[in-house]
């Protein structure tokens, strides 16, 4: 696998992943004191690291990239891309910046917020079967916010309708809550290496429902 990193030279990267890991790991980025900020693929992160951008690495190496070769020692350049980058430069955390900050709401992170699981029956289901419901109803006022929307079956949110969980004599199994920008970042992961989930959960509030939920989000 080969990627040309686009910069002011052009640079042809050889991308090998180390056992077990899939050259689509993404890498989490931080800014330079640490604070989660996004995840990258190894194209974006071997431009980083040209550009002089990586401040340094944490977790384990995932990636080993073959650069061009150095005109004055004929040598290939060799850098192993860690899981987990810190970069210098605008900090780009929007949660670290604004307090009032909410992450975007969509059904993919919603659904990894509850862990997959119905709210209503605690029954555990694949993303297609899931629905968001919206606890007080929009005809009641409701609004679609993250503290006013759980994950439900298709059955118990068909079932419920438009009315609140009172009205319907339905109990919610978890309360609803809006995620830090960590907790968001962790949400958004497809693929989340064991040291990304460790440095997360460390950046996580240390009342965050999802430390009880990370055996079921993993599984
Ligand atoms: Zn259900």
């Amino acid at each position: 696998m080969t990627v040309t990193v686009a910069s002011d030279e052009e640079f042809l990267v050889i991308a090998r992943p180390h056992a077990g890991v899939s050259l689509q790991q993404p890498v989490l980025r931080t800014d330079v004191a640490g604070m989660p900020l996004e995840w990258i693929d190894y194209r974006e992160a071997a431009r980083l690291h040209h550009q002089g951008q990586v401040a340094y690495t944490c977790g384990s190496p995932i990636f080993r990239l073959q650069g061009g070769t150095n005109a004055l020692t004929g040598q290939r350049t060799v850098l192993e891309v860690h899981s987990i980058v810190a970069t210098v430069g605008q900090s780009g955390n929007p949660g670290h910046l604004r307090k009032d900050y909410v992450p975007p709401l969509n059904n993919e992170t919603l659904f990894r917020r509850d862990a997959h699981l119905c709210l209503y029956c605690g029954g555990r289901f694949g993303q297609r079967d899931l629905s968001r419901d919206h606890v007080r109803p929009f005809s009641q006022g409701g609004r679609d916010t993250w503290s006013n929307v759980v994950t439900a079956c298709r059955r118990c949110n068909n079932f419920k309708a438009w009315r609140t969980p009172e009205q319907a004599r339905m109990q919610l199994i978890a309360v609803p809550f809006t995620p830090t920008y960590a907790e968001y970042i962790f949400l958004k992961g497809r693929r989340v290496l064991a040291d990304q989930m460790e440095y997360l959960l460390a950046h996580f509030p240390r009342s965050s429902p999802l430390h009880g939920r990370i055996a079921h989000l993993m599984a």
